[in-house]
């Protein structure tokens, strides 16, 4: 393999594009927007950064460390638990181990039970002795079961559980896999959550550096609408009908339609969205139903005062959780003053005035003796297809890289998981693919 291309520049696709010009292949990554970072994207506008969609780095994950130079993110900390809110009440639920200042508050917070506390930490306890490799440990369900057969208790599961892991899987039922709770859990309990000081896009910044610097080259603007491997439709006949999925001579080559030209590589990752590889490769196992969100900011004259802690709904999911961003990246916002988001789950049809005048009410339910002096709508971010829906049991039928025809190669986070984490495991998975069958690994 001297030529491959990469068809995508999210995380997936920048970190397959650095592994494949290591091994000095000439790589050419094309990205159909203007800039690279795919779903991980940031929008700086009037000195205050937005990224899409309330995002956060959670630097315990195992490709954290491998692929990004996280002391070079510059990375500013939101505080461990939450803050749980209802209409005149507010606690809060930490990790006494991770944040003793907030010992004494959450020993006291009543919105969940003693014995959660306890389960709490003999989960934490028992997922950070289980390897990445050994989850999920046992025979998966959803969220919300896994939790009740470990004896938590219900006010748990509805008032921290729900909003919190809602959050993070954009999900409040809990009916996701229970594997990515364990996943979410060891990496929140092992590590930091973060973001960069200058918004989330910069890790897919570096990435393309990374890229960049190990000889890739990488070109926005180009928009790939066709890959088709010479010969491949022969040899399927040959075959008697099935897809020569293991056969790739190392005469075959890929033909790509860009804008009207045709390009020619000996590989190709096809590295977009799910959607558009389920097109451009006809693996029917690609999943395409998604998750979405609505994450709206605001400023405000003062910080709401809870710290660096994310402030969870627990009565509705309207909104499901509010976040102080500046409290723990002050550059979020210019000369001082409070970035706030607050993201509904799903596609609310409700426009944006109405969306904003649902948090204020929320937040005025939840700190009534706080003013929300010169509360503002800045931006609102509608994220159709944020993450692919994980129920019990979809991890095992996803595609593996190999899986489409000839030397063409899958990567994304829907080959893993769901995840920042799941897409650069995805990335260097089609790399050493691609490298392995052509000799090169
Ligand atoms: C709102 C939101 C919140 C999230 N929160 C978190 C979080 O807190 N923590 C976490 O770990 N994960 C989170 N995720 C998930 C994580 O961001 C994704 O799993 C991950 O970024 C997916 O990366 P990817 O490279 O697989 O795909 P994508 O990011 O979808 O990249 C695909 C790329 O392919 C390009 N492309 C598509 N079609 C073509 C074409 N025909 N030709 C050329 N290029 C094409 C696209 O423009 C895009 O750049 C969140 C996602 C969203 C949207």
């Amino acid at each position: 393999m001297e030529r491959a291309v990469v068809v995508g520049g999210g995380l997936a696709g920048l970190v397959a594009a650095r592994h494949l010009a290591e091994r000095d292949v000439a790589v050419t990554l094309l990205e159909r927007r203007p800039s690279v970072g795919g779903r991980v994207r940031t929008r700086h506008e009037d000195g205050f950064t937005f990224d899409r969609g309330f995002q956060v780095l959670l630097t315990g994950y195992p490709a954290v460390g491998r692929e990004l130079d996280v002391e070079a993110l510059d990375l500013r900390r939101f505080a461990p638990g939450a803050c749980i809110a209802r209409p005149g009440r507010r606690s809060v639920l930490s990790d006494p181990f991770r944040d003793p200042t907030a010992l004494t508050e959450s020993a006291f917070n009543t919105e969940v039970t003693v014995r959660d506390k306890l389960r709490t930490l003999l989960l934490r306890r028992k997922l950070s002795k289980r390897s990445w490799e050994a989850i999920p440990g046992e025979r998966e369900t959803t969220v919300r079961e896994y939790l009740r057969r470990r004896g938590f208790s219900e006010t748990f599961v509805e008032n921290f559980a729900a909003p919190f892991y809602g959050g993070i899987t954009l999900d409040r039922s809990l009916s996701t896999a229970s594997r990515v709770f364990e996943y979410t859990f060891k990496a929140l309990s092992s590590g930091r959550t973060a973001v960069p000081a200058e918004g989330m896009e910069a890790i897919p910044r570096q990435l393309r550096a990374n890229a960049e610097r190990a000889g890739a080259g990488v070109e926005t603007g180009s928009t790939v609408t066709e890959v088709a491997v010479a010969g491949a439709a022969d040899r399927v006949e040959a075959d008697g009908g099935t897809p020569p999925v293991t056969e790739r001579p190392a005469d075959t080559e890929v033909r790509l339609a860009v804008g009207g030209e045709t390009l020619v590589a000996d590989a190709v990752v096809v590295a977009t969205d799910p959607p558009t590889a389920r097109d451009l490769t006809g693996v029917e196992s690609v999943p395409t139903d998604g998750r979405s969100c609505v994450t709206q900011y605001y400023a405000l004259d003062r910080e709401l005062g809870v710290g660096p802690r994310i402030v969870l709904n627990a009565a509705d999911d309207r909104p499901n959780q509010v976040v102080p961003h500046t409290a723990a990246a002050p550059e979020y916002a210019p000369d001082g003053r409070t970035l706030l988001s607050a993201t509904f789950l799903g596609r609310p049809d409700a426009d944006r005035e109405t969306l904003a005048a649902e948090t204020r009410t929320a937040l005025g339910s939840w700190f009534p003796e706080r003013s929300l002096s010169g509360f503002e709508r800045l931006h609102t971010a509608r994220v159709p297809f944020a993450q692919f829906d994980q129920p019990p049991g979809v991890h095992e039928s996803l595609p593996d890289a190999r899986d489409p025809v000839g030397p063409v190669y899958l990567a994304g986070d829907y080959t893993r998981w769901s995840s920042i984490d799941g897409a650069m495991e995805s990335g260097r998975d089609a790399a050493r693919a691609a490298l392995a069958d052509a000799d090169l690994a």
